[in-house]
């Protein structure tokens, strides 16, 4: 889903681990879900099943209780879906926080990062290649955060291994990939 701020930015809700979203629970059910976490743990039974069954039902706590609440990158309102027909909105004072929803782990948050290079550039997009940091930390040199544009295969190469070598020894990613024309040439995960 999509929708858009009274400030003209459109808000999207399309992919996971956004920095923009968030969730909002009741003081009233915080005990409740503690109570349930832990009768999940010590009351389920030794199957793997019972054991499966048991956090099945606490993700569906999880996804009764939260509520989704949003924030404008742009210029900061709060936006909280209540199980209204429309998500509320809600103002800023002066100088908001416009990074109010992003992990509680600040820049240790384990992130992402994606590299792709096209030989032939398809109609929606501009450049042939393209470096995303998705992770809430900068790169030393600075010159390789957010998204990178690349017209030539090296540098994109040689850019994305510098930034993956940098950003996995500070700990923050969890994943990394590059691809050439449609083939994995780099792939990277965190063992869980
Ligand atoms: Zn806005």
């Amino acid at each position: 889903m999509n929708f858009r701020c009274e400030c003209g930015q459109r808000i999207h809700d399309t992919t996971d681990y956004l920095s923009y979203k968030g969730y909002l629970m009741s003081d009233q059910d915080q005990f409740d879900l503690l109570d349930k976490i832990d009768d999940a743990i010590e009351k389920s039974g030794p199957s793997s099943t019972d054991k499966e069954e048991a956090a099945m039902r606490i993700r569906s706590l999880i996804s009764t209780l939260f509520k989704t609440v949003y924030q404008c990158s742009n210029c900061g309102n709060f936006f909280i879906d209540n199980n209204h027909p429309s998500l509320e909105m809600f103002r800023g004072a002066n100088q908001v926080n416009k990074n109010l929803l992003v992990s509680a782990l600040g820049d240790k948050w384990r992130g992402f990062i994606y590299a792709e290079w096209k030989d032939k550039i398809p109609d929606w997009q501009t450049s042939n290649g393209t470096l995303f940091n998705e992770t809430n930390s900068s790169s030393l040199t600075g010159q390789l955060d957010g998204n990178g544009k690349y017209s030539d295969w090296e540098t994109l190469e040689q850019d994305y291994y510098q930034l993956f070598n940098e950003l996995k020894n500070k700990n923050v990613i969890r994943y990394s990939q590059l691809k050439k024309n449609y083939t994995v040439i780099h792939s990277w995960s965190l063992q869980k």
